[in-house]
């Protein structure tokens, strides 16, 4: 088995590089998750070696077998997190460890090898350095990373694959500094997310497969988004399909359902929870029945909504598409609170407010790097 201390990352790094306009306009004019950085790492794991081949190489195609478990029996997991532009001009990175955790999570419950955290952060390093240049150079600048593992392994035997492929790839997220306005959410009564003892709390790629009907479904009516309800009462709210919810009362209470096994736990949600209660917020994890949480609304005892995750930060839901018609949540636009969270948020993880929870750690980048070199080669 190859040792983690003696697994280098071989580079093989793209020969000629887009210029500066051009990578501009790309980052400008895609949508979410179209555009992609010109690199990707790859590392393989095998019984015999563990994790090997740690490659960084230029964006493109892999080749598998048609046979390859993933296709089968959906052996995949990912994770999204983002690279920020620091306010000093260098590149921070938010709490690293509680996505590599995860990462192993998910692996554990689809019966995969799992990345050791410390690997996980260097591929992610390694990408990120590489593909420095593609985190806007502006006080919003982000990268969106992708981690993500598959199984390789050619075989239609239904076991746990004996061969994985762990990925990294980035995407530029368009800068905007204008938050965006609240959004439409059905509620669905029909399909539900994820079971207690099934795979809601992981992240993995049948989780959003299964979402799609209803997405869809969302969509025809107009909607934004979809909530989600518990599986066996459909009575208590859970999440969204990619993002968790908090409730705003006006009593001042913040509620968000707790974490019992069928809800993913988010970084942002955890990362909220702290800076409300930093702010003095009474935070309150307890399950919230829809019923209850429709008739407070329409009383105007709830004065906001919102729903958080890595791509979107936080976003105001200004109302709720149920059976029963529609809910406004307080006066339909994006609360108070929800906004100071969400700058707050972003200040951290820019660097313009101090990190007093650490949960920055900073990366060099190749260019900076490169001028190291040059220094000491001087
Ligand atoms: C990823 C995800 C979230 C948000 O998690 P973050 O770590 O905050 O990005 C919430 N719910 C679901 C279902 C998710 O997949």
């Amino acid at each position: 088995m190859t040792s983690l201390e003696s697994l280098q990352f071989q580079k093989r790094m793209i020969e000629s590089p887009i210029g500066e306009a051009d990578r501009a306009a790309l980052v400008a004019g895609g949508e979410f998750g179209q555009v992609f950085t010109e690199h990707m790492v790859t590392v393989r794991w095998n019984e015999q070696r563990g994790w090997h081949d740690g490659l960084v190489e230029p964006f493109g195609p892999l080749r598998l077998s048609p046979a390859a478990a993933v296709f089968h029996y959906g052996q995949e997991i990912f994770e999204g997190m983002k690279a920020f532009r620091a306010a000093d001009g260098g590149i921070n990175l938010f709490r690293v460890e509680r996505n590599a955790e995860r990462f192993a999570a998910s692996a554990r419950r689809l019966a995969m090898a799992e990345v050791p955290a410390e690997l996980f952060r260097r591929a992610v390093e390694e990408l990120v350095s590489s593909d420095a240049a593609w985190v806007a150079d502006h006080p919003e600048g982000t990268l969106y990373l992708r981690p993500f593992q598959i199984a390789t392994e050619p075989t239609l035997g239904m076991q746990p694959a004996a061969a994985y492929l762990f990925g990294v790839i980035a995407s530029p997220v368009v800068v905007n500094r204008r938050e965006a306005p609240p959004m439409r959410i059905l509620i669905s009564d029909d399909h539900v997310r994820a079971v207690r003892g099934g795979t809601g709390d992981v992240k993995c790629g049948g989780n959003y497969a299964a979402s799609m009907p209803a997405l869809g479904r969302a969509a025809e009516v107009g909607c934004d988004q979809v909530l989600f309800l518990d599986a066996a009462e459909r009575r208590f709210v859970e999440e969204l399909g990619g993002m968790n919810v908090f409730v705003v009362y006006d009593n001042g209470s913040v509620c968000t359902p707790p974490l019992t096994g069928t809800i993913l736990p988010g970084v942002t949600r955890d990362s909220i929870m702290r800076l409300a209660a930093d702010r003095g917020a009474r935070l309150v994890e307890r399950p919230i029945e829809i019923d209850e949480l429709q008739e407070a609304a329409r009383a105007g005892r709830v004065t906001e909504m919102f729903a958080c995750g890595t791509v979107a930060v936080v976003r105001g839901i200004g109302s709720l598409h149920g059976r029963h018609g529609e809910v406004v949540i307080g006066d339909g636009g994006t609360g108070d609170l929800t906004a100071r969270l969400r700058q707050e948020l972003l200040d951290i993880q820019h660097g313009r407010t101090p990190d007093r929870h650490g949960w920055i750690s900073g990366i060099s980048d190749a260019r900076s790097r490169r001028s190291e070199v040059l220094e000491v080669a001087g």
